[in-house]
């Protein structure tokens, strides 16, 4: 089935890439703007000091000064018309120029008339700035030739804003070229970090199609790591159940369908020929018994499995008498002392209490018996041991065989959940490999200390520590 995305959901790449422009952009445009703001005004500032020292270095020239000194006067301000570009005037009450730098312009009239309103009257060494019709004028009061005079320096501003404006104009083009540049960073950003993600997607939709050799791949970014690394171990766990489920479904049909062969058999034979003979009847009945017995092995195992793999549930804890517990237990395993000649030694201290969920310590102690059973050696014996340990105010349960033992770099392997010894042992065992997982959820959930040792000449010692508490309140 198809699961189709919700029209809402947008893509990654996309958003990452509008959010990477948008920022640049605003980025951007904010210098710009304020690199444009600051060269108008900066040029301006710059205009009007230029205009002040020009104008008060004539002032200073000029005021006071007698005819004599009109030819060094004319000089100077000739000198700066040329070098800054600016027209000087020295100019009577009257409007008449005295001295001058260039012709007076066809508006001089109404040039004076302005200059004349700005100034309000001749007031002796005062002097203005102000602009008017894109020209920037300094006018000073002054006396030359004894007169009352006004000096007056005009700085055309159409030089000045021309090369501002030039300048702005290569800043817009900067900027757009920056915000194109930046729309191309930003798109590869946006990809590169959403590529592995998408990758990791693709690899996903290969798995989800029951591909498993597919590996998550990712170590550019340290998330991105992280989630392949549980993608990966997801992946592991899947295929495990996958293969299980797989495996499971193809021992279990033949696995049932030998038994129920051979009890249908057994049963018919009963039937037929054996009936009247007690001897041989027994001898069927115990094939079919046996075959029930393998066949209930067997279903306990799936239903094993399906609990665990849907969870264990809450923990119902009571205080219970753990050495009649593990007796009731061990009772449980004599038909094998007596139809397969197995033998059980026991060394079990009285009268210990321990605080647990009893039904589940069933199912451990049942398991790892039952495992000792089926790998323990040719001899066919078992020893179980449940010891007190005052000092640490514990039990300990020990159940030991005489097999061929497990190899150390297994040791940690078996309590995995489907781990089985590839390695042969006295008796072929159908197992599933869920025994020691199941013992493993259940003491990990009671925080109970457990593990597996070599024995002392062969095979393996499986132990649990119990707490141990007093007996029930009522001396129970
Ligand atoms: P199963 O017994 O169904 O295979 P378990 O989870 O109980 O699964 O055990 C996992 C594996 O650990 C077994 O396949 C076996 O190889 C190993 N094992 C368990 N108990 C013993 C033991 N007492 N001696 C040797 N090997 C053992």
């Amino acid at each position: 089935m198809k699961h189709k995305l919700p029209l809402k959901i947008k893509s990654m790449q996309v958003l990452l890439w509008r959010y990477f422009a948008l920022f640049t952009v605003l980025i951007i445009a904010v210098v710009s703007i304020v690199c444009y703001g600051v060269l108008t005004s900066s040029a301006t500032i710059q205009a009007r000091d230029r205009v002040i020292s020009v104008g008060s270095g004539l002032t200073y020239f000029a005021n006071g000064a007698t005819s004599d000194f009109e030819g060094v006067i004319s000089n100077e301000m000739n000198r700066y018309a040329i070098t800054e570009g600016m027209d000087a005037f020295i100019v009577g009450l009257n409007g008449a120029a005295f001295i001058s730098t260039t012709e007076l312009p066809d508006d001089w009239s109404g040039i004076f008339e302005e200059l004349k309103s700005t100034v309000d009257g001749w007031t002796a060494d005062r002097a203005v700035v102000y602009s008017a019709q894109s020209n920037l004028n300094y006018v000073s009061c002054i006396v030359f030739n004894g007169r009352q005079c006004y000096l007056l320096v005009r700085y055309p501003m159409t030089v000045v804003l021309n090369s501002v404006r030039s300048m702005q104009l290569y800043i817009v083009i900067i900027a757009l070229v920056a915000i194109l540049i930046s729309f191309v960073i930003s798109y590869m950003l946006a990809k590169r970090i959403s590529r592995p993600i998408s990758e990791l997607s693709q690899t996903a939709k290969r798995m989800a199609k029951g591909d498993y050799s597919v590996q998550f791949e990712s170590a550019e970014f340290e998330e991105i790591a992280q989630l392949s690394e549980s993608l990966n171990y997801a992946k592991d766990e899947i295929k495990k159940s996958d293969d299980f489920q797989k495996e499971l479904l193809s021992n279990v049909s033949h696995d049932l369908r030998t038994p129920l062969t051979m009890i249908k058999a057994y049963a018919s034979m009963v039937m037929e020929i054996s009936g009247n003979d007690p001897q041989k009847r027994n001898k069927h009945l115990q094939v079919i018994i046996d075959e029930s017995d393998r066949l209930t092995g067997l279903v306990n195992d799936i239903l094993n499995a399906s609990k665990v793999s849907a969870g264990l549930g809450e923990l119902n804890k009571k205080v219970f008498n753990l050495t009649e517990f593990i007796y009731g237990i061990m009772n449980k395993f004599g038909y094998l002392q007596e139809t397969a000649g197995y033998k059980f030694y026991t060394d079990i201290d009285s009268n210990l209490y321990t605080l647990a969920d009893e039904e589940k310590i069933y199912q451990v102690i049942y398991n790892l018996v039952s495992n000792a059973v089926n790998y323990t050696g040719e001899d066919k014996c078992v020893y179980v041991s449940l010891k007190d340990m005052p000092e640490s105010r514990r039990i300990r349960f020990a159940v030991r065989d005489t097999g061929k033992g497990i190899p150390e770099e297994e040791r940690k392997h078996i309590w995995d959940r489907y781990y089985r010894s590839k390695d042969a042992h006295a008796r072929p065992v159908k197992g599933t490999g869920l025994g020691l997982n199941i013992v493993k959820i259940i003491l990990q959930s009671h925080a109970f200390d457990f593990g597996v040792k070599p024995a002392e000449g062969g095979g393996s010692v499986f132990y649990v520590d119990f707490p141990e508490v007093s007996s029930t309140p009522d001396g129970e």
